[in-house]
């Protein structure tokens, strides 16, 4: 078995990628995973990589591509005497005014949450209050929020909803190739091509001629994911491939496909820094609709309000790094969040903060 730490190992890998970089200009690729961007922060990958080759994060964290507009919709029916169930990277995501943790201190009923089940627990056992839980998360969270509801659809269960944050990732890689975004090539995502397999980028890769390779975590995953695809270029190809084998089947988990499919369906939605991705979200199938809460609930028209600095729009776009933010570390930080970037551990702004190297 194969040492993953191991420093020979690393070294010779990083050797290889000099020399391969040598017979290319200059190249871009992009990860879309908080877990990535840590492990090349953590462990200086990009500091090691040469010049002509740069590996920048896109939209790999789910609270951070949460649109404004979920956030104040969340705070909205805080506002009107739902209890307000969350994980707790999404109580300190500012809205246009206020996050869920500062309505809390104004009193609304805001929870923090484990899990969904947790939630369904709270609303069955306070029958006299209405909940809502904000599901967020890509491919690796929806079949949890799938199953419970699943679980619940053919019970009496009146007082529980959810606002429905959940989204797909393969689409939103699509979009920044077919934007014409300057990008020669995507590591994927680990843990959601676990759920996903390897098909959703068989098409946007023969379609945009980008060679895709799904990665592991460790640095040397991460070093291995830039040799293929280095390898790629230089012999001309574009394909998908898998570094990952010890964790991700080409067909995915099948099981966790079923659910999402029994529960959901594409549907056309914003990410935060992007316009409407087409089937970028899941949406609730109609057996499932009396879980939504815009079904059950007349939301008014909620108006975006960016905070003025922040460039988290083109960080998540891979257009910038939060060290070309004039806030960043001075008026941002993990204690007092601009924007989404700087509030979840998966966020690219709050990573960057956690390993920076003054
Ligand atoms: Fe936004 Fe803060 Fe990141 Fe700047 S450092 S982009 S203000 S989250």
């Amino acid at each position: 078995m194969i040492n993953l730490n191991d420093r020979a190992l690393i070294k010779k890998a990083i050797d290889k990628i000099n020399k391969l970089a040598e017979k290319v200009d200059n190249l871009k690729i992009m990860h879309v995973c908080g877990s990535h961007e840590h492990t090349i922060c953590k462990y200086g990958i990009r500091e090691v990589l040469p010049e002509n080759i740069s590996v920048v994060p896109g939209p790999g964290c789910p609270v951070c591509v949460t649109t404004q507009k979920e956030i104040d919709t969340a705070i909205y029916l805080a506002d009107n005497g739902y209890v307000i169930t969350t994980l707790g990277d999404m109580y300190r995501v500012p809205g246009s005014e206020k996050s869920l943790m500062e309505k809390q201190s104004e009193g609304c009923d805001v929870r923090i949450v484990y899990s969904i089940s947790e939630a369904v627990k709270m609303a069955k056992k306070e029958k006299d209050k209405k909940f809502v839980f904000v599901a967020i998360g890509f491919e690796t969270t929806a079949p949890t929020t799938g199953a419970e509801l699943i679980s619940l659809k053919n019970k009496d269960i009146g007082n529980f909803f959810i606002l429905n944050c959940h989204r797909q990732t393969p689409p939103v890689m699509e979009f920044l190739l077919s934007e014409g975004v300057y990008l020669d090539a995507f590591i994927c995502p680990g843990h959601v091509s676990t759920i996903t397999g390897l098909k959703p980028y068989y098409e946007p890769c023969k379609k945009y001629n980008a060679p895709m390779v799904v990665a592991g975590f460790e640095p040397i995953d991460v070093l291995m994911a830039i040799i293929m695809i280095l390898k790629q270029i230089i012999n001309g190809e574009a394909k998908v491939e898998n570094e990952y084998m010890r964790a991700v089947k080409p067909e995915g988990n099948v099981l966790a496909q079923k659910i999402i499919n029994e529960v959901f369906e594409s549907v056309d939605i914003p990410w935060r820094g992007f316009p409407v991705i087409k089937n970028g979200g899941f949406g609730l199938r109609k057996e499932y609709k009396k879980f939504d809460i815009y079904e059950h609930e007349d939301i008014p028209e909620i108006k975006e309000k960016i905070p003025k600095g922040c460039i988290c729009d083109k960080i998540l776009r891979g257009e910038k790094l939060p060290t070309d933010c004039p806030l960043f570390g001075k008026v941002c930080t993990p204690l007092n969040p601009v924007g989404s970037c700087m509030v979840s551990d998966e966020g690219t702004c709050r990573i960057f903060y956690k390993y920076r190297r003054i």
